[in-house]
């Protein structure tokens, strides 16, 4: 059985090895020219960690927390005090790049994987069993398809319908980018959260590199700051806000890669339509604060390639997989607007739950070494 497998992202390599696995042959079309590396912090809670080890490639993932890392929240006049932030979560997620994911995913690929670079599907139309995809050379058949081809996916266009039937915005932009080195006066290990109501910086830390900054703020007009220069749109919006900010802002323009994007779920009753199924952001893209993005994509390829082998039908195997799926992705979506609110609070009402909320999770958590008593 082949099954063609559009992207070549978290979810996309996930779900070739799971089906390897199961005993299909997949082929995977990738639209840029060449497989892309780096990206942005990735943290890795349980469920994900687990999900990459049922795929067999979590060995061979480059985690990067830092073993001393300290989060501050640092305020817009650059004053700090001890707080907790994403890598200090229940869980203990693992900090990784977006990057040393897919490279351990790469790894993973069955040898006999075939890719195909610089193309995508240009129509998908299904006749029985078959489905049949032209990817520029006329109409390709295959058992299968899995569009995993990220929140803007070509497949779901071509199989489910417009964006705009399935996209919820969240009303915030984010850009995310590799700094040169610590944010002075930090050691590589802090973690930064700089908060206030619809704007916010947040610095992660590696154990073996410079931490990355992303930026995320609120906007009425999403489309309208994503037509504007990122460094310009950057600037106007974090007027005022001193402490590190400027000094961030200033990396921006050297910057070997940055991410400039809204934040949007995607919201669907059905993942898959006959024999064409979306995987990943294309599927039910959880937005960036939910945290579980990159480990949904693998979960819910172990997931699919397991339904594949227990059942007798692909039908049948793609009901089950969604039933499996369901619960889960509906929580995340939920819990990711909490979350969303924890990144950045859209009014200065959230924003003071948050600080409460954070100061106790602070008292809690912050296990400082007491100072040693005696006289001197
Ligand atoms: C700033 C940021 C921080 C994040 N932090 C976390 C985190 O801490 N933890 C976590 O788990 N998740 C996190 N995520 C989410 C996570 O990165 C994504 O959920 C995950 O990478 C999505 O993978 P994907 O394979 O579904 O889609 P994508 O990564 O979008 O990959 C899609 C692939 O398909 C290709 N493609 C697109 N269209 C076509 C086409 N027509 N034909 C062929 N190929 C095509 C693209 O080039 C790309 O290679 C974060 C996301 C962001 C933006």
């Amino acid at each position: 059985m082949r099954a063609l497998v559009v992207g070549l992202g978290v979810a996309g390599m996930a779900a070739a090895i799971a089906l390897s696995g199961a005993g299909w042959t997949p082929v995977i079309v990738e639209r840029a020219p060449a497989r892309r590396t780096g990206g942005y912090f990735v943290g890795l809670f349980p469920a994900g960690k687990k999900a990459a080890s049922r795929l067999g490639v979590f060995d061979a993932m480059h985690l990067r927390t830092p073993a001393d890392h300290r989060t501050w929240a640092v305020d817009a006049a650059g004053v700090r005090r001890r707080s907790v932030g994403f890598l200090d979560q229940p869980g203990q997620p693992e900090g990784t790049m977006r990057g040393d994911v897919e490279a351990a995913l790469w790894d993973g690929l069955s040898p006999d994987t075939e890719i195909r670079f610089g193309t995508g599907p240009r129509s998908i139309r299904q006749a029985g069993d078959a489905v049949h995809v032209d990817l520029g050379a006329g109409p390709e058949r295959f058992d299968l398809v899995v569009g995993a081809d990220g929140l803007r996916s070509t497949v779901r266009r071509l199989a489910f319908g417009p964006d705009e039937r399935f996209l919820r915005p969240n009303h915030s932009v984010i850009c995310t980018f590799s700094l040169d080195g610590p944010v002075p006066g930090y050691s590589g290990s802090d973690q930064l959260a700089l908060v206030e109501p619809g704007r916010s910086l947040w610095i992660f830390p590696y154990r073996d590199r410079p931490p990355t900054a992303l930026f995320a703020y609120r906007a009425r007009d999403v489309a309208a700051e994503l037509r504007k220069d990122p460094a310009e749109a950057l600037a106007a919006r974090y007027a005022g806000m001193g402490g590190p900010v400027p000094w961030v802002l200033d990396r921006l323009g050297s910057a070997p890669e940055r991410l400039f994007d809204s934040v949007q779920q995607v919201r669907m009753r059905h993942w898959h339509r006959g024999r064409v199924l979306l995987l990943g952001d294309a599927a039910w893209c959880l937005t960036l604060y939910s945290g579980m993005g990159a480990s949904t994509g693998m979960m819910g390829a172990a997931e699919l390639g397991d339904a594949l082998t227990a059942e007798p039908t692909v039908a049948r195997a793609l009901r089950r997989w969604e039933r499996r799926m369901r619960p889960t992705i509906r929580t995340h979506q939920l819990i990711a607007h909490v979350k969303g609110e924890g990144f950045v609070p859209s009014s200065p009402f959230n924003h003071g739950v948050r600080r409460v909320v954070v100061g106790q999770a602070a008292k809690l958590l912050i296990r400082e070494p007491r100072p040693a008593m005696g006289l001197s």
